[in-house]
């Protein structure tokens, strides 16, 4: 049985756990979710999720619980599946552009970006995105985005653009990115009342 591992040092991670146990509970996957607070419980995962919320506390937290070494070794793993959505792309993120005052980065994600791309708190929206081209089930998926990043630029060959919006001001925003079994998202799916993208990630990255 592979494990599903959900940091839950700050954050959204209760909702992500949620998610993960109703596509569990719906597909009959052969699959646990659980948290994950210390180095050994991390070492029993096959599969991370990196929460939203702030991804400064995150890194400290993490320095604090001595993550930060054993959280990096992990990500860097080709055969394990990581997920980071909004602080937790941040997270990843091999580059800031701006406000980089991480206590250090996990720095897999061969990606520059860019925090609170849209502004403040009062800025957050959702917005209805055609995922089509990779999540099934058809309909436009809600995306929640709060005080959201943006990839700002791909530093990899091996990094794809999943998906981009349009920027008010012209051109367009990177806000979903996969480099192998590592993905990024700007958003909060694990608050769109809807499990197609955490069901897309654990068919295709975990099991
Ligand atoms: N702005 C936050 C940060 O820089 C991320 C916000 C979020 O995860 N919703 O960490």
């Amino acid at each position: 049985m592979k494990i599903v591992g959900v940091l839950a040092l700050q954050g959204a991670f209760i909702e992500h756990v949620q998610y993960v146990q109703q596509c569990i509970e719906k597909s009959g996957y052969a699959l646990e979710v659980k948290t994950v607070r210390t180095p050994s419980e991390l070492s029993s995962c096959d599969a991370l999720i990196i929460p939203g919320g702030e991804s400064t506390a995150i890194s400290q937290i993490a320095e604090r619980n001595e993550l930060l070494g054993p959280l990096q070794k992990f990500v860097q793993q080709p055969e394990k599946a990581v997920w980071g959505t909004c602080a937790g792309l941040i997270f990843l993120a091999s580059e800031l552009t701006n406000e980089a005052n991480l206590v250090r980065n996990l720095g897999c994600l061969k990606v520059a970006v860019k925090r609170n791309a849209f502004g403040r708190q009062s800025h957050s929206f959702v917005a209805d995105l055609d995922f089509s081209s990779f999540l099934p089930g058809g309909e436009a998926f809600p995306t929640v985005f709060i005080r959201a990043p943006v990839v700002e630029k791909i530093l990899g060959d091996d990094v794809q653009v999943l998906h981009s919006i349009q920027s008010p001001s012209g051109g367009d925003l990177v806000v979903a990115v996969r480099q192998g079994n590592v993905l990024g998202t700007s958003f909060h799916p694990e608050l769109a009342d809807d499990i197609r993208f955490h069901d897309w990630f654990l068919k295709e990255f975990v099991i």
